[in-house]
C-alpha cells in the first residue's frame, strides 16, 4: 500500500506563481524515490505539501493514511513526529552539542531520558559520528552536519524520510556518503524521498526517478 499519495493536485501561490498543476503521484511503503527538475521546478513545493507546510490550492495529499489537506494544530503535529525531514542547509542549532541537536526533538516530545539515551547511540553510529556527540556544529564539517541533521530527522525511527536538496551544499565524496545512508534507512524500511538537481548523483544511484517540469510529473 501506499506512503504518500497525491490526487489532481494542484498548488499556485499567493502571487499566481503555479508551482504544481494537478499531479498524481503514488509512492509505495518501503520505497526509495528521487524527484529531479531544474531550480524552481516545484520540488520543495512537492515536499513540503508531504509535511503540512503548504496546502494544496486544489486536490488531495494523503500521507501514511492521514489526508494532509485536513489536519490542523495537534493531528499535524502527530503527523510531522511521523516524518524524518532534512534541509540543503542542516539547520542546526549552533550553540547546541551534536547530542543536543539530535536529541532536542525527542525532549520536546516527552521522551524519558533513559528512551533517549537508549536511542542516541545507535543512531550517531549509524551517520558516523559517534566520536563527535559533544562537537558544536562549527566544529564539524558540511558533511558531518548534514549526517548530525540526518541523525536528528530519524532518531524518531520515522517510517517516512523527506530530503530537500540533502547534497546542495556538499562535494561529490560528502554528498556520496549522505545518499549512502539514505539507502541504508530505506533498506531498514524506511520510505526515503530525496529531491536533488544532481543528475550524476542520481544516475549513480541506480533509483526509481520522478522529473518536475513545468508543474507536471514525468516518470523517468
Ligand atoms: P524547486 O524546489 O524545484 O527549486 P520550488 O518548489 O521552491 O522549486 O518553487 C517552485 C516555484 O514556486 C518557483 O517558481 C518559485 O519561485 C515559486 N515559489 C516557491 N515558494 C513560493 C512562495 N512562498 N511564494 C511564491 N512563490 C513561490
Ligand atoms: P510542533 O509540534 O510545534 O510542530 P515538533 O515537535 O514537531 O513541534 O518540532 C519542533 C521543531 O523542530 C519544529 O520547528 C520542527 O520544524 C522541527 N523539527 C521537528 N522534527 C524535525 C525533524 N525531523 N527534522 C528537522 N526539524 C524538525
Amino acid at each position: 500500500d501506499n506512503m504518500v499519495q497525491l490526487n489532481g493536485v494542484t498548488k499556485t501561490y499567493g502571487n499566481g506563481c503555479h508551482a504544481l498543476l494537478d499531479i498524481n503521484l503514488e509512492i509505495k511503503k518501503k520505497e526509495f524515490l528521487f524527484i529531479t527538475g531544474p531550480s524552481g521546478s516545484g520540488k520543495s513545493t512537492l515536499l513540503k505539501l508531504l509535511y503540512g507546510e503548504e496546502l494544496p490550492t486544489q486536490g488531495e495529499v494523503i500521507v501514511n493514511d492521514y489526508s494532509v489537506t485536513n489536519l490542523r494544530g495537534d493531528r499535524l503535529s502527530l503527523l510531522r513526529r511521523r516524518i524524518g525531514i532534512v534541509f540543503q542547509d542542516y539547520k542546526l542549532i549552533p550553540q547546541r552539542t551534536v547530542a543536543e541537536n539530535v536529541t532536542f526533538v525527542l525532549q520536546a516530545q516527552g521522551y524519558t531520558r533513559k528512551e533517549i539515551h537508549r536511542r542516541l547511540e545507535p543512531t550517531l553510529k549509524l551517520v558516523g559520528l559517534l566520536s563527535k556527540a559533544d562537537c558544536f556544529p562549527d566544529q564539524l564539517s558540511g558533511g558531518e552536519q548534514q549526517r548530525v541533521s540526518i541523525a536528528r530527522a530519524i532518531v524518531g525511527t520515522p517510517p517516512l524520510i523527506l530530503a530537500d536538496e540533502p547534497t546542495g551544499n556538499l562535494d561529490p565524496d560528502n554528498s556520496w556518503q549522505v545518499m549512502q545512508i539514505l539507502q541504508k534507512l530505506n533498506a531498514f524500511g524506511a520510505t526515503v524521498i530525496v529531491t536533488t538537481h544532481d543528475e550524476q548523483l542520481v544516475r549513480r544511484c541506480n533509483r526509481p526517478i520522478v522529473q518536475v517540469r513545468d508543474g507536471k510529473l514525468y516518470r523517468k
